[in-house]
């Protein structure tokens, strides 16, 4: 099925590629960032700036991955968080979160002003709305959670949406900015502070010892004081985030209307957003939508086409201009996970598990390590801290995600077929096979040429399934993702898919 507009990223699109080298022999520091999003970069900025020479390493171009391809809502507005954190964190650490993502907000703005890095910050009031009258209840309670921790939120019916909603909680002054003239203009700064960044350079494993960590990439290795991994699902993973971070996709488009684009950031609980852009001077509508676990959705094309639907019957649409689509990963208290790796670390930090809300995560993860490996104490240490337990916070999302996991490890949805027929599929399509006992991921290219690779994701041994829209082979266990020539291009996978002749 066609589906509209161009198939790449709006920032990706309306930004320079970076040109960075690549790691060519063994190197030093005292600090080495491994991936270059928005965590990553912030925090090799904030430590340069503190007088830690860092280096960041990315397996590919900088800011290509999940921040490159995200919507770049800067809002400290999550959903219902604020009940759910006063009832299972405790109100002091439910303020504690909220002040963190309130202090990345004007961070990101204070930084951009300074460093005049031109990246389209706008202050604008954030809406989290409802259509539902049996949601109404729970978002009056969230006003009340928000206000109780000093937010700018207040509840209302009146919101700048073509359509009538029951509830919504509204925060003022909140922001939107353009998220790779944002991240690409800091980390010209940080270079320009003297730090370094080395592209197309892939991390492969670490060595922590006394006086230092060492990190593995395949051309050359980096000796350094401190470690943090940016690398958004953890390349290096000592403390088992594998069993307790769940990968979801979401699909965005935009688009130019007829009509005026609603000047606010406003999402629901199905996580169906809009936010303005002003793209060639006129605002547009950025709108996502779609979730679904990475790997579980068989027709991922229909996630496109609902997003499609949804704002051609809520707006009058006058083009599409461009679609992408990416994944976050989510924790099961709803937190993420933000400092050592595991307890008895000395020198390997972490930052991940932003719950579709990094960009603000992405800030806090900077200040938050920055500080930790100054040896400056910070009060956000313990909610962020990645080895705590919540199990009352936890308990029906691990049951949930563990099950399907183990669902997926043990034979995978797919019913493979018996033998490798590629002569009866069209092109343009793919299928898992077991051949000799073995599955086997096939895919036949608009020219009838077969790609066939072994299905056993190259991370753990899930079976991967086929991602119609994006044509990329995805793990519905652990969100690594490989192109139909089974490389590698999103992890926590390391090594591509084996070829099979
Ligand atoms: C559709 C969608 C919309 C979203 N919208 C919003 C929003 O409006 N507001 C908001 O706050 N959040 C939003 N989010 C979440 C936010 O975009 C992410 O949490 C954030 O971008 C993650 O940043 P990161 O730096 O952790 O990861 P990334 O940006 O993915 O950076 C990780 C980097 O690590 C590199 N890497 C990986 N492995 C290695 C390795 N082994 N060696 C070297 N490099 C490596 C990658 O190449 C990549 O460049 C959204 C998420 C999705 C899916």
């Amino acid at each position: 099925m066609e589906l509209p507009g161009e198939n790449e990223s709006l920032w990706i699109a309306t930004t320079n590629q970076t040109n960075y080298p690549t790691l060519s022999k063994d190197i030093s520091a005292d600090a080495v960032v491994v991936g270059g999003g928005i965590a990553g970069i912030s925090t090799a900025y904030l430590l340069q700036e503190a007088g830690i020479k860092t280096l960041v390493l990315d397996m590919r171009r900088i800011c290509l991955g999940v921040t490159g391809n995200t919507t770049a809502k800067v809002t400290s507005l999550h959903d219902l968080i604020y009940t759910h954190l006063t009832s299972h964190f405790g109100k002091e650490q439910a303020k504690m979160y909220a002040e963190a993502n309130e202090t990345a907000i004007g961070f990101i703005e204070k930084i951009s002003k300074e460093k005049k890095i031109n990246c389209d910050f706008r202050r604008l009031p954030s809406f989290t709305f409802t259509t539902e009258e049996k949601e109404v209840e729970k978002f009056k309670k969230e006003v009340e959670a928000a206000k109780t921790l000093g937010l700018p939120a207040s509840f209302t019916t009146d919101v700048p949406l073509p359509f009538k909603v029951k509830a919504a909680v509204r925060f003022e002054n909140q922001a939107i900015f353009h998220p790779r003239k944002f991240v690409l203009g800091l980390a010209k700064e940080f270079v320009k502070n003297g730090g370094q960044i080395f592209e197309n350079t892939k991390a492969t494993e670490v060595a922590e010892n006394k006086t230092s960590v060492v990190v593995k990439t395949e051309k050359g290795k980096v000796t350094a004081k401190q470690l943090v991994i940016a690398s958004h699902f953890p390349f290096f993973d000592r403390g088992f985030y594998f069993a307790r971070l769940y990968p979801y996709r979401s699909y965005v488009l935009a688009v130019e209307l007829k009509e005026k684009v609603p000047q606010a950031i406003l999402i629901n609980l199905k996580q169906d957003s809009y936010r303005p852009h002003s793209y060639e001077q006129k605002d547009i509508l950025i709108a996502g939508g779609g979730d679904h676990k990475t790997g579980e959705e068989p027709d991922t094309t229909s996630c496109y086409t609902y997003v499609q639907d949804r704002v051609k019957k809520e707006f009058s649409v006058k083009n599409i201009l461009y679609r992408w689509s990416t994944q976050d990963n989510y924790t099961p208290d709803k937190v993420p996970y933000i400092g050592k790796d595991i307890p008895t670390s000395k020198r390997v930090f972490v930052a991940t598990g932003f719950n579709g809300w990094g960009m603000t995560h992405g800030m806090v993860s900077a200040i938050l390590l920055k500080d930790m490996i100054t040896g400056k104490k910070n009060e956000w240490e313990t909610l962020y801290n990645p080895s705590r337990i919540n199990i009352t916070a936890s308990a029906k999302t691990v049951v949930k995600e563990a099950t399907d996991t183990a669902k997926e490890l043990i034979g995978g949805k797919i019913k493979p077929r018996k033998e490798i027929d590629t002569k009866n599929m069209p092109n343009n399509s793919a299928k898992v096979f077991t051949y000799n006992g073995k599955k086997v991921a096939v895919y036949k290219d608009s020219k009838g040429n077969v790609h066939a690779y072994s299905a056993e994701c190259t991370h753990m041994g899930c079976i991967v399934n086929f991602n119609t829209a994006e044509k990329s082979w995805d793990c519905p266990c652990h969100g690594s993702r490989f192109n139909t020539d089974g490389k590698v291009l999103h992890g926590p996978a390391l090594e591509d898919l084996k070829k099979i002749e």
